[in-house]
C-alpha cells in the first residue's frame, strides 16, 4: 500500500478529466475512502488524512494531500 498522495493543487483546482474549474473539496480523516467508480461506490482504507476532490461537472473524484503550511514556518 502506498501512502503517497498528490500534492495540494491550490484553492481552485481544475479537473484533470474535463478541465472544469468547479470542483468541490471535502476533508476526509484517516481510514475512510469513498470513491464512486463506474456508478458504484468503492470503500477502502487510506493511511492518511486527505482532501477529497470531486468535479461538479463530470463527477471525477481524486484525493490530494492536505494544505499544510509546513514550508512556510520560520
Ligand atoms: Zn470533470
Amino acid at each position: 500500500m502506498t501512502a503517497t498522495l498528490p500534492p495540494f493543487s491550490g484553492n481552485n483546482p481544475t479537473c484533470v478529466k474535463c478541465g472544469n474549474s468547479e470542483v468541490s473539496t471535502r476533508y476526509l480523516p484517516i481510514g475512510r475512502c469513498m470513491h464512486g467508480i463506474g456508478g458504484s461506490t468503492v470503500f477502502g482504507v487510506q493511511p492518511n488524512e486527505r482532501l477529497h476532490r470531486e468535479c461538479d461537472r463530470c463527477s471525477y473524484q481524486w484525493d490530494e494531500a492536505l494544505n499544510t503550511p509546513a514550508e512556510e514556518q520560520q
